[in-house]
Order: C-alpha cells, then structure tokens, then sequence
C-alpha cells in the first residue's frame, strides 16, 4: 500500500493529500500516511504556487487609474512582499523586472499617488526617480 508510484508521484509534484485523493480515487488518509512514509512535507496550496503566480493572486487591479492594489502580506514597513520558502520577495522589484526585464537599483516605489500600489506602469526604482525629479523641475522650475 505505501509503494503506491502513483500517489508518490504527485506528492513529489507538490498535490495536496487532497487533490491526490480526488485524482487518484484513494482516501486522504492514504495519502496522508504515504506521504509521511516517504519523508514529505505536508502540501499547502499557496506553496506550490511560484512568486509570478502569487503575485498574480494577490494583486488586485482596480477600476479607474490602472493601479493595482495588493492584498496580500507587507513586511514591518507596510511595504507589498511575498514570502516563499524563507525567501521574501518585494511585490514592487517584481513588477519592476517584469516591466523593464532588469534588475532595480535602490528601492522600487510607486510613483502613483495611489498608497500601496503595485502596477507595472506605476513602479520606478531610485535612478528612474532621480530623473522623472529632474525633468519635473526642468518644466516646472523646482528647488534649486
Ligand atoms: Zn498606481
């Protein structure tokens, strides 16, 4: 009974014990007990989702604006992050690879006035803020 290929297969993709007792017509509890035969660590839906994936699921677009809300975990600083294994990753820096197919230098903020927000369009890391600053008062005469 615990040589079942078939449950051990899925457990290693990652499948809760429910969803292989769905697919393969066995009791969870089966599933359960070959999964700790096999050394596995219990399955929680959310983390077998990647950080593109979750990021997808917790942001949320909004109606008017084009900005995207975030609902899911911030760090201590309220910024959006999502955790993984261990790993934080910053909800911004995300948008912003996606967007600009590099890696941010200093901080990523939005640059919206909308708090919280996550958009690709809105997202700006330190250099890329420097310069919006300047040509912001290059038009409109700001401090110097
Ligand atoms: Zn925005």
């Amino acid at each position: 009974m615990s040589g079942r290929a078939d449950v051990v297969a899925l457990i290693r993709d990652g499948k809760s014990d429910r969803a292989i007792a769905r697919e393969l017509g066995v009791s969870r509890r089966t599933a359960g007990i070959i999964r700790r035969t096999v050394g596995a660590p219990p399955a929680k839906t959310v983390y077998t989702l990647t950080p593109e994936q979750m990021w997808h699921t917790y942001a949320r677009p909004t109606y008017t604006g084009g900005h995207m809300d975030w609902t899911g975990p911030t760090n201590h600083a309220g910024t959006p992050v999502i955790k993984r294994q261990h790993v934080t990753y910053s909800a911004r820096g995300m948008a912003f690879r996606r967007r600009y197919g590099r890696d941010p230098v200093g901080y990523v903020r939005a640059t919206c006035d909308r708090p919280g927000c996550v958009a690709e369009e809105h997202v700006a890391d330190a250099p890329m803020r420097a310069e919006l600053n300047a040509q912001y008062n290059a038009i409109f005469g700001g401090a110097r």
